[in-house]
């Protein structure tokens, strides 16, 4: 894929800071795990640990999110496309107890960003061409197409999630039955499956002793503890050229996940089509190179990088404060980097400096009451 992964949290880089200042020390046990999935490479890492009890929990991490990846694929079978069949064919469908929570989570984010973040616009998505695993070929969807998909006004609040049978042994919360008032609605869970699924292994490390780990996986970072005596650090690459914008120091628990149109695009005519849509036009979004947002769960982080890129510009301040994000990074195809004020705070810059002036954007306060949109 072109230019896959230019802006991926650069890790190694944060690794290299920090192992700089233990060189002297014999190093603390740390055990890795690399592997495939959600279209990129994910990374596990845990420290001070024994190498038993901690490939134990590697194992078991890998195990659950290969299973997420699977049953949360957009496109491939599994339980999200029976889900998708059911919907389309006016039935309700039984789902798993995390199925139906990251459905929940998906309807709550959605009604917070108003509609900016849109998990139930998959058939625009599939109709860009976003799909498959290789960048799309195709011409663009035409006008009417694009008229057609917009009738459905597919939304995920039209999704009604009630409690369903037991759930599987071993799963925590309950399972569900979902039912879509809108035969339009298409679950397409990219813009934030990778945060939820990586705060579900956090979970799974929490409960299997694991106090120092990080997490990455191209484009969301997330850690537990520290790096040794220190916190782990972590590099924003420059999606313009190879280089870094900026570094920052997480606190255990944070989740840093990036969104852009540097990941997953294609070009004709010259034009250059993002992955990541405007639901209220069903078109690629445009001037946004990439958003890094900085919050307590990956669900929110990654829902909220995709959001504020849709926002643009002029509108990503409001939607970041109903959103109830305060550290917000954005880089624009012209180079600027505004960043909120809690952003600025933890930016430090490389050696050279900011490859451009930081521009620091005040939030306005989250509204008050927060909107509400979704049933039960
Ligand atoms: P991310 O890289 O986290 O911004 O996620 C982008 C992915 O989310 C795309 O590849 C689509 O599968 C999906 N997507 C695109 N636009 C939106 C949107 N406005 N709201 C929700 N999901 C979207
Ligand atoms: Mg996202």
């Amino acid at each position: 894929m072109t230019g896959a992964g230019r802006f991926a949290l650069a890790l190694g880089f944060a690794l290299a800071l920090a192992g700089a200042a233990l060189a002297l020390r014999p190093p603390p046990a740390s055990q890795r795990e690399t592997f495939y999935l959600f279209g990129t490479l994910v990374e596990v890492e845990i420290r001070g640990m024994g190498e038993g009890p901690a490939r134990a929990a590697l194992a078991r991490v890998a195990a659950h999110l290969q299973a997420l990846h699977r049953d949360w694929h957009a496109w491939r079978p599994g339980a999200l496309s029976r889900l998708n069949a059911a919907i389309a064919a006016g039935e309700p469908q039984a789902v798993s107890a995390e199925l139906a929570q990251v459905l929940r989570e998906g309807r709550a984010l959605s009604c917070a960003s108003g509609g900016l973040f849109e998990p139930a616009i998959g058939a625009a998505v599939a109709a860009w061409g976003f799909h498959a695993d290789t960048p799309p070929d195709g011409a663009p969807p035409g006008a009417q197409e694009i008229e057609a998909l917009l009738a459905g006004h597919p939304r995920i609040a039209d999704l009604m999630i009630e409690p369903g049978e037991t759930g599987k042994a071993g799963e925590r919360g309950e399972a569900g039955v979902v039912r879509s008032t809108n035969r339009a609605v298409r679950l397409d869970l990219g813009a934030y499956a990778k945060g939820a699924a990586l705060d579900l292994a956090m979970a799974d490390l929490r409960a299997a002793g694991v106090e120092h780990a990080v997490l990455n996986a191209g484009g969301g970072v997330q850690v537990m503890g520290g790096h040794g005596a220190r916190p782990w650090r972590v590099a924003l690459r420059d999606p313009f050229q190879w280089g870094v914008v900026a570094a920052l120091t997480l606190a255990p628990g944070e989740a840093l996940h990036s969104s852009g149109n540097y990941e997953r695009y294609f070009e004709a005519g010259g034009v250059r089509f993002s992955h990541i849509l405007d639901p209220r036009t069903a078109r690629p979004v445009q001037g946004i190179v990439s958003v890094s947002v900085l919050a307590e769960t990956g669900v929110l982080a990654d829902a909220a990088s995709t959001a504020l890129t849709v926002a643009g510009r002029e509108h990503w301040p409001e939607v970041a404060a109903a959103m109830g994000v305060r550290a917000v990074l954005m880089i624009t195809d012209t180079g600027e980097m505004l960043a909120s004020p809690e952003m600025a705070a933890r930016l430090e810059p490389p050696a050279g400096g900011f490859p451009a002036p930081l521009t620091v954007v005040a939030l306005p306060p989250a509204p008050q009451p927060a909107p509400a949109c979704a049933p039960p």
